[in-house]
C-alpha cells in the first residue's frame, strides 16, 4: 500500500483535513455527508508533554487527568453540538460492546477510564460519540446510513487474528438489523506493512486463521514478516458483504510520519511510561429521523 504523500491522494482517498487552534483530525467525507460526524486525530494541539503541546487523548496512568480532559475539550471543538464521548478499556481482544443510549454512554462517576474491557463499540444512539484509542494499531469505523447504526474499533494484530471486525458487521446485523452492502467504512491512520515486522509464530497464526493471508502478510528478513493490518480487515470488511467503494483507506502511517500521529512502536516500546493515544471517533446527528423510516432494528 502507498503511503499517502499528496493532499490530492487523500482527497482521492476521500478524506480531508480540519483544523481548530491547531487540533487537526482527518476527516472521511462520504461518512460525513451521510449524518456521520466522524475524525481521526493527530497528534497536534494539545497540552501533553509528549513530546510537547501534543494532542493526548487517553492513558491515564501516563498523563495527568487534567491533560487529558483538556485535550478531550479542544477536539471536541472540532464538531459542532454537544457529544457524549465513550471508549473502553482496551484489551487487544475481539470483543464487542453495545451502547445502548446517551445514559449508557456517560462515564462512570469517579472513574477517570472506561468502564467495559473489549476493542469496539457498536450504537445507534444519537449524539454519542464512539471513540477508540490507536498508536499503530488500526481504528476503523463503520456507518449504516440506512438504520443509523455505526461502530468504532480498534485493531491490533491480536483483535485482527480473532476477526474482531467480521464480528463487529454480525453484532450491527443481529442487534440493528444492519445490511453490510449499505455499510460505509474509514480505515485511519495506523503502521505500514513496511513498518509493521512480527515474527513467525504471529505469522504461522495468520497463516492457519485466514486461506488468503498472503494478501497481507509477506516474508521479510529471516525469520520475519510483514504483516499488512489494515488490509487484513479489509479483507474482513469484503468478505463479510461491505463492498470495495465504500471502504475509504486512509494510508498514512503512524511510524513514517510520527511528527503527525503517536506510535507505539516508535516512542512507546523505548518509553512506555511516556507515549500518548490518538483518538478516532463517530457519532451521529440527533433529531432527524430518516432512519428509523428505512429501517427497524431486527429487520433481516
Ligand atoms: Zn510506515
Amino acid at each position: 500500500m502507498e503511503i499517502i504523500t499528496s493532499e490530492t491522494e487523500l482527497a482521492k482517498a476521500g478524506f480531508y483535513w480540519r483544523e481548530i487552534d491547531g487540533v487537526r483530525a482527518l476527516i472521511c467525507g462520504p461518512l460525513e455527508q451521510d449524518g456521520f460526524v466522524n475524525g481521526f486525530l493527530t497528534r497536534l494541539g494539545g497540552v501533553s508533554p509528549m513530546t510537547h503541546d501534543s494532542l493526548n487523548l487517553a492513558g491515564f496512568n501516563e498523563d495527568t487527568a487534567e491533560n487529558i480532559l483538556e485535550n478531550r475539550r479542544r477536539f471536541l471543538k472540532l464538531f459542532s453540538g454537544n457529544w457524549i464521548l465513550t471508549g473502553c478499556w482496551q484489551v487487544h481482544g475481539a470483543e464487542v460492546h453495545l451502547v445502548k443510549d446517551e445514559a449508557d454512554a456517560q462515564p462512570v462517576p469517579g472513574v477517570l477510564g472506561d468502564g467495559s474491557y473489549c476493542d469496539a463499540l457498536v450504537s445507534d444512539a444519537a449524539r454519542v460519540l464512539l471513540g477508540v484509542k490507536t498508536a499503530d494499531c488500526v481504528p476503523i469505523v463503520i456507518a449504516d446510513p440506512k438504520t443509523g447504526a455505526f461502530a468504532a474499533v480498534h485493531a491490533g494484530w491480536r483483535g485482527t487474528l480473532g476477526r474482531i471486525t467480521e464480528s463487529v458487521l454480525l453484532d450491527m446485523k443481529d442487534e440493528h438489523g444492519v445490511d453490510p452492502k449499505s455499510c460505509l467504512v474509514a480505515l485511519g491512520p495506523a503502521a505500514c506493512v513496511d513498518c509493521y515486522e512480527v515474527g513467525e509464530d504471529v505469522a504461522s497464526d495468520f497463516q492457519k486463521e485466514f486461506s488468503n493471508s498472503q494478501e497481507f502478510l509477506k516474508p521479510g528478513k529471516t525469520g520475519r514478516f510483514h504483516l499488512d493490518v489494515r488490509q487484513a480487515n479489509v479483507v474482513q470488511l469484503l468478505g463479510g458483504g461491505v463492498p470495495l467503494p465504500s471502504i475509504h483507506l486512509c494510508s498514512y502511517c503512524t511510524m513514517h510520519q510520527n511528527d503527525l500521529f503517536f506510535s507505539y512502536r516508535m516512542e512507546g516500546k523505548a518509553s512506555p511510561e511516556n507515549f500518548g493515544r490518538l483518538l478516532s471517533v463517530i457519532g451521529r446527528r440527533g433529531q432527524v429521523s430518516p432512519f428509523t423510516q428505512l429501517g427497524q432494528p431486527g429487520e433481516r
